[in-house]
């Protein structure tokens, strides 16, 4: 029987995904190009510490990253972080991914605002010990849902962080804007299409999903 290959260049994309939207999709798609993945862990949070409203249940998140990334070759939903006990940090999933792929380059791949944030990070010298960030730009007026012409790009100039970019076209789109969108009565589920991908939208839209104001 031939020996498998060991996987050389694996990638982490964590987000509260509540819902996933068309900028993440992107941003899973272009990390696999650009970075040439042999895989890309996509991971739900669980707790997650440094938010500060209240998630959906994990499960509808989970359905919805299958909905919106299951047909992207190499990309696999992890629900590790939804099912590891107490707050969940990005070093433990790292440490973990490290040890199933010792021989891997490991990337994790997040947006210019996580960016920003990521010295507050739980333990974020041993995230960079063990990954390499892949940064993909992002309006600066996030959550904001304005035309895209009227956004401009976060400025990463002054970030004294190793990082590498992720050459995506800039996305005006925020779970927030999407969860303020469905909340706006007389919303149809095709309305939604521009934001999060179709069956995202009608999952959002048969489960009654955001109908109050967060
Ligand atoms: P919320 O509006 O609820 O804060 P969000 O849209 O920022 O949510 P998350 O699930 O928190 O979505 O984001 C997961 C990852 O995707 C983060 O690294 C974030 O920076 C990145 N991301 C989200 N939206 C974009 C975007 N429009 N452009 C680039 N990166 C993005």
């Amino acid at each position: 029987m031939a020996a498998t290959l060991p996987l050389r260049r694996v990638g982490m994309f964590g987000g509260a995904f509540d819902p996933p939207h068309w900028a993440h999709r992107a941003l899973a798609e272009t990390a696999l190009g650009q970075l040439e993945l042999d895989a890309l862990h996509i991971l739900p949070t669980g707790h997650a510490w440094h938010k500060s409203r209240v998630l959906s249940p994990a499960h509808d998140r989970v359905k919805m990253c299958e909905l919106a990334f299951g047909d992207l070759p190499r990309a696999q939903l992890d629900q590790r972080e939804i099912h590891r006990e107490g707050p969940s940090y990005t070093a433990d999933t790292l440490r973990e991914l490290k040890r199933e792929y010792p021989q891997a380059q490991l990337f994790l791949v997040l947006g210019a605002d996580q960016l920003l944030a990521f010295k507050t990070w739980v333990r974020w010298q041993e995230v960079l010990e063990l990954a390499t960030l892949a940064v993909a730009n992002r309006a600066t007026n996030i959550g904001a849902d304005i035309p895209l012409d009227q956004a401009s790009e976060t400025d990463l100039s002054g970030v004294d962080l190793p990082f590498v970019r992720l050459d995506m076209p800039l996305k005006n789109i925020s779970a927030t804007a999407v969860r303020a969108r469905v909340g706006q009565a007389a919303q149809s589920a095709g309305a939604l299409d521009v934001l999060v991908p179709e069956p995202v939208a009608r999952y959002i839209s048969q489960h009654h999903l955001y109908q109050s104001p967060t």
